[in-house]
Parts: structure tokens; sequence; C-alpha cells
């Protein structure tokens, strides 16, 4: 497995300019993997230079000229999947099973959608008045900034890249500074197919400087983020000099409404993955489970059983279905909730604290983690971003959406129930950007991903993100000779 630790610039591989490395830290045990050269300023002023020279050639290529090369990396990625799997699951803690089945895959396709999407990116022919024909056509916007979080960061490449790229534009990456190794070897094979330098550069550090740095630039003609509501707050605010384009994808409280006539087994095990995948460090997690009160007790009891049989351990075991957090600050957070629910009265029914397994104590693990709360209790109105899931029970249909419909929060929101009519008015009514219906946390490359309220503006996949990545132009021909100039003379 290869492990890279410089940064990308211009096509080659550089040290910072003042020198300084980030230790990358394995969530397991806590040892270290590698050091990583830190970009600071100096060097995000370097890969803007690189991709804004690198821009002009790279938008005259054809669509389908950018989309072979797509096509190419998801050939490559497909290839070289298993070092892939290690390589996240060892800087993320994600299980082997998942980054084998999951992420790596949904790499692949997500940089293959998008490859057949570059040659189909079209305007549209107006009707507006006689005499003249007037077409509209996208036009990529230049050096695009991407700034990604921690939990799924060799997806959440693909997700900023793919687009981008395929629309014409060029790319300074910043991953996480926690977790960059996967968006590092992405790069390097975009190398090896023949992406031309320049046009995708990656400067690993931290947000207050180098993150900082890339959203004020004024050479960066967007900032496309994924991360916190409240960094994304931040970067509103430096995108102000050059009126910066921003997409924000940001956090989220996921409802989880579970109907009187909903399939109990179905639910439980959906309810499950919906906030235990990836140790519930989603921003789509289905945190808060609102239930009818009159199948809360059976719901509980299964949901709970479920939760204590969950195989937590080494991420590189093919067994485990739950691995640590990502890094120790967070696992810390996590624990922080479990006393905060305390203090607020919850009961816990399960977790709330770190195994005690003797192979498993200097990792970042916390067990699933289930409570019986308030709706208004911080803990179901605040992101916790871990295995963590709050229960709050409703009487009737207008409570449950009034209680699904309290944060401020609107991205991922899932309901269960055989009621067809019951499902449509409660898809349209509720806060979110996104709604599954007996099923949570689908994705696909060509569905549109995002949320509204603090859950950021904008969306992801789709031939919607094609618009974010594009600026309409409007033209306007004369096709008539007979029609007269306002000052003819
Ligand atoms: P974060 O906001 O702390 O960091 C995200 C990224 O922003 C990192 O690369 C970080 O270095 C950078 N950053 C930090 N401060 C910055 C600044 N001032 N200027 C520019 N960049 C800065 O978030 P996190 O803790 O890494 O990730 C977890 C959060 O991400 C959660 O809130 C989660 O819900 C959210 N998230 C949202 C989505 C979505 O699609 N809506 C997906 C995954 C995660």
């Amino acid at each position: 497995m290869q492990v890279l630790n410089k940064l990308l610039i211009n096509g080659s591989w550089v040290d910072s300019v003042n020198g300084k490395t980030i230790d990358i830290i394995n969530p397991h045990d806590n040892s270290l993997i590698t050091k990583v050269a830190e970009a600071t300023e100096g060097d995000v002023d370097l890969a803007v230079d690189a991709a804004k020279s690198a821009f002009p050639e790279w938008a005259a290529k054809t669509g389908s000229e950018r989309g072979l090369l797509l096509l190419k990396l998801a050939d490559k990625i497909e290839e070289c999947a298993e070092e892939l799997a290690q390589l996240e699951s060892l800087d993320t803690g994600h299980p082997i099973r998942d980054t084998r089945n999951l992420d790596v895959k949904r790499t692949a396709l997500c940089f293959r959608y998008f490859g057949g999407m570059a040659d189909k990116l079209e305007g549209a022919t107006i009707p507006v008045d006689e005499g003249f024909l007037n077409f509209t056509t996208r036009e990529p916007i230049g050096v695009i900034g991407q700034i990604v979080p921690w939990n799924f960061p060799l997806m959440f490449t693909s997700w900023k890249m793919a687009p981008a790229l395929a629309a014409g534009n060029t790319i300074v990456i910043k991953p996480s500074e926690i977790t960059p190794l996967s968006t590092l070897r992405i790069a390097e094979m975009m190398l090896e197919v023949g992406f031309p330098a320049g046009v995708v550069n990656v400067v690993v550090g931290y947000g207050h400087t180098a993150g900082s740095r890339l959203s004020e630039h004024e050479d960066v003609g967007k900032i496309a983020f994924t991360g916190s509501t409240a960094t994304g707050q931040r970067i509103v605010q430096a995108s102000a000099g050059n009126l910066k384009k921003v997409q924000l994808e940001l956090g989220g409280k996921g409802a989880n409404i579970i109907f009187e006539d909903a399939d109990i087994n179905q639910v439980v095990g959906g309810s499950a993955w919906a906030i235990f995948h990836n140790q519930g460090q989603a921003c789509i997690a289905g945190s808060r489970i609102i239930i009818h009160e009159s199948i809360a007790e059976e719901f509980c009891e299964k949901f709970v059983a479920l939760a204590k049989s969950i195989c937590i351990g080494d991420p590189s075991d093919p067994k485990t279905e739950m691995g640590p957090l990502t890094s120790r600050l967070h696992q810390q957070r996590v624990l922080e909730y479990c006393v905060i629910a305390k203090e607020e009265g919850a009961t816990i029914l399960c977790g709330g604290k770190e195994p005690s397994t003797p192979s498993l104590v200097d990792g970042f693990y916390v067990e699933p983690t289930i409570v019986l709360a308030k709706y208004t209790d911080r803990v179901c109105q605040e992101e916790v971003f871990g295995p963590f899931v709050s229960i709050t029970t409703f009487k009737n249909d207008d409570e449950a959406l009034e209680i699904a419909n309290s944060t401020q929060y609107g991205l991922g929101a899932g309901l269960w129930t055989k009621d067809i009519g019951r499902a449509h008015y409660f898809a349209r009514e509720m806060h979110a950007g996104m709604v599954w219906v007996n099923c949570y946390k689908r994705v696909h490359p060509a569905s549109p991903f995002g949320g509204v309220g603090r859950s950021g503006y904008g969306r992801e996949m789709g031939f919607e993100v094609m618009r974010e990545y594009t600026q309409v132009k409007s033209v306007w021909i004369n096709v008539d000779a007979n029609i007269p100039p306002f000052y003819k003379r």
C-alpha cells in the first residue's frame, strides 16, 4: 500500500514552503501512520496559480476528452480497489468490509457517472421576441477551491472533483488535515491516467490557515465545501472579497419517523444502518428516531438487542461492523454528549461509553449508544456525529411532523409506513433536502444530494451539480435583417 505524504502542486509532489508536517494517526490504536506536508497560505497560493494557468487548456478540451480521463480514472480505481479500501480503512477507521463494498465502489461509480456526463452538457434554445434567436451555453467557472471533511474522504473526493472536472474547471482541493491519504492517492492516479499538470492540486492543511486562504483567494471562482455549519458560515464571509460562488453541504440531524403500521423488523435493521454505519459519522445519519408510542416498547427492545450485538473492533478485520471514531478529539466530543444526555434527564438504554475490550483501549472507540430523550433536549437538537441516537415518541401525525421539523437542520430524513398517502404527505412536508421512504441513507451519483436551512445550499450529484459548476451565458442573435435598431437614422 502506498502512503503519499507530500503536496501535489502543478503536477509535482512537493514539501510545504515552510517545511512543516502534520501527524496522521491510526484511529484504531493511536499510532503514527505518517507525517504529511502541511500546506499553509504560501502553498495554497502556489496551488491556485497552477490551477489558474492550467485552466484555459483544460477548459478548451472537448467534453469527451475530459470525460475519457475520468472514465480511465474510474477503471484505475477499480484495478486498485483493494489498496484503496485498505488505505481508507487505515486512515479513517471505517471497517474494511464497508470500504471494500461501499466507499471504493461508490467512488469509481461517481467518476464514471461524471465521465459520461462531460460531453452531455447542453444549453437551451429559448423562445423570445420574433426575429431573435436566444440560446444559452454553460461555461466552466475557473479555479474551484474544494474543502472536504474527514468522515468519507475518498468518496467526497469523487463527489467534489468529478463534476467540477467534467465541466472544465481546474481544482485546488484541501482534504481534512485528519484524513488526507486517499485523496493524495487518487490525485496520483489522476497523473497516472494522464490528467495534465495543474488541473488538480492537493493542499493538505488546517482550516484556519490553508482552508481560510483558499476561501478568500481572489483567483478562486468558487468554493465547494462539505463540513460543519460553523465553518460554512466562516467560508461565506471569507468569500465576499471577490464574490465567489459558494456551495455548502453542512451538518444534519436526520429525523427517522417510524409509524405504527411499519414493518418492525425492517425498521430495526434500517434504523441501525441509518445511525451506526460509519460509526454515525455521517451528515445524513438518522440520529433522531421519532416513533409512534404504541410500538415504541417493542422497537426499543429489538433495537437495543441489535445495537449490543454489533461487532466493534479493528477496522482491518472483515468481521468488524463498527470501527473507531476518526480522531481522539471527536471521540471525546461524542462521549461528552453522553454526559450531557444524562444531565438533561435522558435515559441511556445502551452504550454511552468506550468499550472495555483490552485490544481497543488505545483506539477512539465508542459503543453504540441509544437514549430516550425529549425532542427539545440538546442531544436531539445538536449534531453529535457519532454512534449516538435519540428516541422520542409521538401520539399522532401532527406531533410527528412537528418533532421532525424542530431542528435548524434540513438535510436527510426518513419515514417508515405502509400508507402511501401518508408517505407522500410527509415527504412533502418534511424540512429536508432528501427524504427516504421505507429505507434510509440511499445515495447515487445520479440523485441530487444536499440540504436546506442550516444544512447548506447547492446540490451535489446528478445534473443539478453541473449547474453548480458552470455559469450560464445567454446569447442573442438578430436573425431578421428587417428589425429596426432604435436609433435608425
Ligand atoms: P469542519 O467544518 O471542522 O471541517 C471541514 C473542513 O473544513 C476540513 O477540511 C477543515 O480543515 C476545513 N476548515 C475548518 N475551518 C476552516 C475555515 N475557517 N476555513 C476554511 N476551511 C476550514 O467539519 P468536520 O468536523 O471535519 O466534519 C464534520 C462536519 O461535516 C459535520 O458537521 C457533518 O455533518 C458535516 N458533513 C456534511 C456533509 C454534507 O454533505 N452535508 C457530509 C459530511 C459531513
